[in-house]
């Protein structure tokens, strides 16, 4: 069986009688865990792996809280991002920090990375989501960000692609420009239009982490969602991603890599406060 065959695939073969079901779930899990939705909180809680983050994903602990706002927060019990086959870490985006590095989110947070990395990687096998920097342990001031305090942010490096045309696994974040060439000293990556849009529709339609916003600039944001009406993605899932995805109107343009907020989990309230807009899917 070809290695490209996404598990979703499979499992449609498998209803089919065509082929035997992998276990890499556990065969009482219902099957809309197994085609790729949110497994039950129950299910999860009695310590089922959530498949929907690849094939033997950790389990996280639940005790995560946010705590007050983005820019003045705190993070208690955070769960650390590790890498994976679907995953991987920026280099240059971590430099060395006071108090350690800054790999911790919430497990709302952490799990929908986890989630959108290995759902990309499903649709279009190749390459693995890189992330930059979420918070640092306990949370607190980040020195670069004003934001990324209490484990609702993380910064997303875009999807490229080589001269030839193979996904590229950058050393730090690339700028790109609305034609989605890359920008100097960049000029031989081009801006990988697919994988971004599917890593969108992705963290857009989480059932567990509800994203406020995906600070991106507006050629970019251009370019997204005409690849998502090209790729026929659904109504819902294109007007959620044309909500969050927004330039900010000061400092950084966000020409090379995404800032991710989710908003505040049902869990960590009423300690955790929102601020902005309250979009309809926001918890
Ligand atoms: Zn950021």
């Amino acid at each position: 069986m070809p290695r490209a065959l996404s598990f979703v695939h499979v499992a449609a073969l498998a209803l089919a009688g065509v082929v035997a079901l992998p276990l890499p779930v556990s065969p009482s899990l219902p099957l809309a865990s197994v085609l790729g939705m949110s497994p039950s909180t129950a299910a999860a809680d009695r310590g089922v792996r959530d498949p929907t983050r690849g094939p033997g994903a950790r389990r996280l602990p639940r005790r995560s809280r946010s705590l007050g706002l983005p820019f003045d927060g705190r993070l208690r019990n955070g769960v650390r991002l590790r890498p994976s086959r679907h995953l991987r870490i920026v280099p240059a985006e971590h430099g060395q920090r006071e108090g350690g590095d800054a790999l911790y989110g919430t497990w709302e947070l952490v799990q929908l990375l986890e989630r959108a990395a290995f759902r990309v990687h499903q649709r279009l096998p190749g390459a693995q989501l890189s992330v930059g920097e979420l918070s640092k342990e306990g949370g607190g001031r980040l020195p670069g960000h004003a934001s990324h305090q209490n484990g609702r942010d993380a910064d997303l490096a875009f999807y490229m692609l080589d001269g030839r045309g193979r996904p590229y696994a950058p050393y730090g974040f690339a700028a790109f420009d609305g034609a989605g060439r890359g920008i100097a000293p960049n000029e031989a990556l081009t801006f990988d239009d697919d994988r971004n849009w599917e890593l969108v529709a992705k963290l857009v339609a989480d059932g567990d982490a509800r994203v406020q916003y995906l600070f991106v600039h507006a050629s970019i944001e251009r370019r997204l969602l005409r690849t998502g009406r090209r790729r026929r993605a659904p109504r819902s899932v294109l007007n959620r991603a044309e909500r969050v995805m927004v330039q900010p109107a000061s400092g950084h343009p966000h020409r090379n890599h995404f800032h991710m907020r989710i908003y505040c989990p049902p869990a960590s309230r009423p300690a955790c406060r929102d601020r902005g807009p309250r979009h309809p899917w926001a918890p």
